[in-house]
């Protein structure tokens, strides 16, 4: 499994997602990102920036 914390790339926030697969967290994290955040578009940046901090889940 990996996980990734919102809180490592935003500040403040405590979203947390763990899935068995990169993809899977990318892609929850984009819809959070919409939802939560107000972001329509990811950039390439931030998905670079999440990507970099996804990490095996304890
Ligand atoms: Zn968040």
């Amino acid at each position: 499994m990996k996980q990734f914390n919102c809180g490592d790339v935003v500040p403040g926030c405590n979203a947390r997602f763990v899935f068995d697969s990169e993809a899977k967290i990318l892609e929850s994290v984009a819809r959070h990102a919409r939802e939560d955040h107000g972001l329509t578009d990811i950039p390439p940046q931030l998905t670079e920036q999440v990507r970099a901090k996804i990490r095996p889940a304890a």
